[in-house]
């Protein structure tokens, strides 16, 4: 099997299993509990909190928030941050359906919500977001990697820009894509960070929130109190293990790169690349005049797991972000996404592009 569907889930690398499977089974004490064994998987759940600020560049200050998801983290961020009297919430059109929904939901609610355009090279529109802002913004989520395009969004810049506007808005970002797969260091200015462990070899179900300052957020789950009351129920251990194994074994230094330039390189020039800067890890492909879900069947057939888009999208026709961007149907429809990690190789590459250029071929030709 070749597995092009990184961007989706990635496989639990074996350190990451190894710690699941040690903390599910001798060590499968509550965190909670004040023996010694309660204590002991407590330090050890600090202790990934601390791996990932330090993976972020930014000071550890009890500030990291274990979720059930990166869904929920997002959530959490949006939802436990918001205040009643906030005037204005900015977010982007490409945002995550974890992010985009729960935008939707507060406009419907009656908050005046506004969406940011994306270029039609899939980033966030730096000038639509100077004039979107203004000194009434109160919050701001905006992504830092795309999951469909794999687009980049300058965070940087923009917080150069909010900071000029509304100083005191909130910012938060999706990091879920860019986390352990690009390098590099948290802007100091960022309030709140979603990352997620099954998008870097590591469990599925467990995400978490970097909060520069957890006093600005409630929580959004009641229960038992535990990740400093803000996300209660009992803290699950072998996942956040998982996790740990996963980020002690992030790497930078892989063949994502070499693979998504061979692959572009290849392939037939019909095929048209989305996005531009984009990460090494992923790569949106259109090919007008074909169906791209047709197409990731074919593939399938011979072993071969791309996807049609984002997996929560991946079963309808359209693609939002792509629409937002500016492709025409023929475009969108025809559409596929590959992702890659450090397990992918240049020879499965090179049957990928063979098999990619014979069917497309195939499909425009009937
Ligand atoms: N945000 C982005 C950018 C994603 O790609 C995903 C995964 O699909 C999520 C959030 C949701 O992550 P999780 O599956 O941990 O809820």
């Amino acid at each position: 099997m070749i597995y092009f569907d990184n961007a989706s889930t990635t496989k639990p690398c074996e350190k990451s299993v190894r710690y699941l499977n040690e903390y599910l089974t001798d060590k499968f004490f509550n965190a909670s509990s004040i023996y010694k064994q309660g204590i002991e998987n407590k330090n050890q759940i600090n202790n990934c909190k601390k791996i990932i600020t330090k993976t972020l560049g930014v000071e550890f200050k009890d500030n990291v928030i274990f979720t059930g998801s990166a869904t929920e983290a997002n959530n959490l961020a949006i939802n436990g941050s918001i205040k009643k009297n906030f005037k204005k919430l900015i977010f982007s059109e490409g945002e995550h359906p974890s992010v985009y929904n729960t935008a939707l939901d507060l406009k419907n609610k009656g908050y005046n919500v506004e969406f940011i355009k994306l270029t039609k090279d899939g980033e966030v529109d730096v000038e639509d977001f100077k004039n979107k802002l203004s000194s009434d913004t109160n919050f701001i989520s905006i992504m830092h990697v795309n999951n469909e395009t794999g687009a980049i969004n300058n965070l940087d810049k923009l917080i150069e820009i909010k900071n000029k506007i509304c100083p005191n808005a909130i910012f938060h970002s999706d990091g879920v894509q860019a986390f352990g797969k690009i390098k590099f260091t948290l802007n100091s200015d960022i309030d709140f960070y979603t990352i997620s462990a099954h998008k870097i070899h590591g469990p599925k179900g467990v995400g978490a929130l970097y909060a520069k300052n957890k006093n600005k957020l409630n929580p959004i789950i009641f229960g038992g109190g535990q990740e400093y009351n803000l996300r209660s129920g009992t803290e699950n251990v072998a996942g956040i293990m998982g996790f740990k194994g996963a980020i002690e074994d992030i790497s930078y230094n892989t063949s994502a790169s070499e693979i998504k330039k061979f692959i572009i390189d290849n392939l037939n020039k019909k095929f048209t690349v989305n996005g531009l800067n984009t990460s090494p890890y992923i790569l949106s492909l259109s090919y007008k005049g074909i169906n791209g879900e047709t197409l990731v069947h074919m593939l399938e057939s011979e072993d071969i797991l791309i996807s049609r888009g984002s997996a929560c999208s991946g079963s309808k026709v359209g693609n939002r972000i792509l629409t937002v961007m500016g492709l025409d149907k023929e475009s969108v429809v025809g559409s596929i996404r590959l992702s890659f990690s450090r397990y992918n190789t240049i020879d499965e590459a090179k049957i990928v592009v063979e098999k990619l250029n014979e069917f497309a071929n195939r499909l425009a030709n009937l």
